[in-house]
């Protein structure tokens, strides 16, 4: 009888304390920080391109411990920097959102504007034009504004990186600060929208002179350069020297002497430690995750992006960047379970877009994916329909892959706009690597795959896109003879990262697909609050239900 008794409380407990590890978050527990870490670049691979090299506690301490959803992509094309850091934040896409790319054709203003532009502030930090900017560009709130509404503004909310975009969309509107890089001083600097003021913290750090000293040493591999068996040779003609080199190889030297020096922050590993300690001085500067609501902040890797674009994601460059990385990660890691404690934090990492292998590359192992010349889409075709109608400028603006075209030309000379299209289109369509021409006034006529028509428009704001829309086959690109870039819908440019890690989540591989657009709504999910305005993802399951 008592055995009965006794396996049935047994049972009770059982089955209490399985409902409470599956309800972990029944009322309003809160994380104590929200950490968003974005690696500029960072394609799905190299989560487990470089694995047998990583550390136990960095990288592979989320790929082993967090909510690992392997098959996320980007739902919309142009994959470029500010349009990604815009999606991952506002859970929505340039057709929302509003940055569709990272500079785009304003139509209404007839002029080219830089997503994060901002002539109505100053620089804090910085007299130089790199202080300009704001988010007042993005048409949507993020995530980090929802979570300051949602706490009567009292939670803090901090973004970091080298890039002011990368800092700047994802602290969104109502952030205590964002602090980006400044080439000309090599200090963080930050504008007027945010403050009038440095902070000490801020100014002390600035006080170290951490770019001089990095400018001032060699970048050379971590390990003996004949380990990097995950990549090509060294020296390939279709990589970008740094500046100042001749040769795009080990050891890399930062040449001084040059007007920018600073500059040459960007295009190397240092650029991940200056971000990385910037970050943890704010971190300890701004006591984040030791208030009484939950903060957030921000971080975004911009070298990785550089280094990729210059010696591609083949090269020695981008796995030692990715090594270094690593180290990173741990670093910030550790600061994160020192200050905030493990487990009191919930972080999340992913990647603003992929990128396209170098098309010199792509030639050298037989895989298809060339170059096209940029004067096919501008000098040429502007040739080509002067020589087909009345002489004029019908073409504003060729961007993104875009064509704007003069509507108010086009009838003043008597063109239908599809015959005009189709004499764009068929023109073209001559050229090797162009896969299909798209008239975006009637894109859901195009016989196209469904999944890239739905990322096409996703991309599309009728006040900064354009009319037509030119799709290049895989791997192609135009650009110069040396390095790569991303910008494109295919599954190197849109397949990233993401992995959630810490507060309560127990480690798990997501297969089904998930959209970037989804990462706003799982953190608005896990934390009970409203999802940003312009929202059209949705929570991931798998990470929400625990
Ligand atoms: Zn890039």
């Amino acid at each position: 009888m008592f055995k009965r008794v006794n396996s049935i409380i047994l049972l009770i407990i059982l089955s209490l304390s399985l409902w409470s590890q599956t309800n972990k978050n029944p009322g309003n527990e809160m994380p104590k920080l929200v950490v968003g870490v974005v690696v500029d670049q960072m394609r799905y691979d190299f989560l487990y391109r470089y694995y047998d090299r990583l550390g136990e506690n960095g990288l592979k301490r989320l790929i082993r411990d967090g909510v690992n959803c392997i098959n996320t992509h980007y739902n919309y094309t142009p994959t470029y920097t500010g349009p990604g850091h815009a999606s991952i934040y506002t859970g929505s896409s340039p057709a929302v959102h509003g940055i569709t790319s990272n500079t785009w054709y304003e139509r209404n203003l007839g002029r080219d504007v830089y997503c994060t532009e901002d002539n109505t502030v100053k620089g804090v930090g910085s007299d130089s034009r790199a202080g300009l900017e704001s988010p007042r560009n993005l048409k949507a709130t993020t995530i980090t504004d929802q979570l300051k509404l949602a706490t009567g503004n009292r939670s803090r909310v901090i973004g970091v990186a080298l890039k002011d975009r990368g800092s700047i969309l994802p602290a969104g509107h109502s952030a205590d600060a964002a602090y980006w890089y400044d080439a000309e001083t090599g200090n963080f600097i930050t504008s007027t929208y945010y403050r009038n003021d440095l902070p000490q913290w801020a100014q002390d750090f600035n006080a170290l002179k951490y770019s001089e000293k990095y400018l001032n040493s060699v970048w050379e591999t971590l390990y003996p350069i004949e380990t990097y068996v995950q990549s090509d040779i060294d020296n390939r003609l279709y990589e970008e020297p740094l500046k100042g080199e001749t040769l795009p190889v080990f050891p890399h030297k930062y040449i001084p002497g040059s007007k920018r020096r600073y500059d040459n922050i960007y295009a190397s590993p240092f650029g991940s430690m200056l971000t990385t300690d910037f970050a943890l001085a704010a971190l300890k500067g701004e006591n984040l995750g030791r208030n009484k609501v939950t903060d957030f902040l921000a971080i975004s890797y911009s070298s990785t992006d550089y280094i990729g674009h210059g010696f591609g994601p083949n090269s020695i460059e981008a796995e030692d960047a990715y090594l270094r990385l690593d180290k990173e990660f741990e670093k910030l890691f550790n600061a994160l379970d020192a200050q905030v404690g493990k487990g009191n934090y919930l972080l999340f990492l992913s990647a603003d877009h992929g990128i396209c292998d170098v098309p010199g590359h792509s030639e050298q192992y037989k895989l298809p994916g060339r170059l096209i010349d940029g004067k096919v889409f501008w000098e040429n075709m502007n040739e080509y329909l002067n020589t087909l109608y009345t002489p004029g400028k019908y073409l504003v603006k060729y961007s993104s892959y875009q064509y704007f075209a003069d509507f108010d030309l086009l009838k003043k000379n008597n063109i239908a706009w599809k015959d005009f299209f189709n004499s764009v289109r068929t023109e073209l369509l001559k050229q090797d690597g162009i896969a299909e021409v798209i008239d975006l006034h009637d894109i859901s006529n195009t016989v196209y795959p469904e999944l890239f028509i739905n990322k096409i428009k996703n991309g599309i704001n009728p006040k900064r896109s354009g009319d037509i829309f030119i799709m290049l086959e895989p791997g192609w690109l135009s650009i110069g003879k040396t390095g790569t870039t991303h910008g494109s819908l295919y599954e190197y440019d849109s397949h990233v990262p993401l992995i959630f890690y810490g507060w309560n989540l127990k480690p798990r591989e997501v297969v089904s697909p998930v959209n970037i657009t989804d990462i706003a709504p799982t953190l608005a999910a896990l934390l009970h609050i409203l999802a940003p305005s312009g929202c059209i993802g949705t929570a991931v399951p798998e990470v929400v239900v625990r």
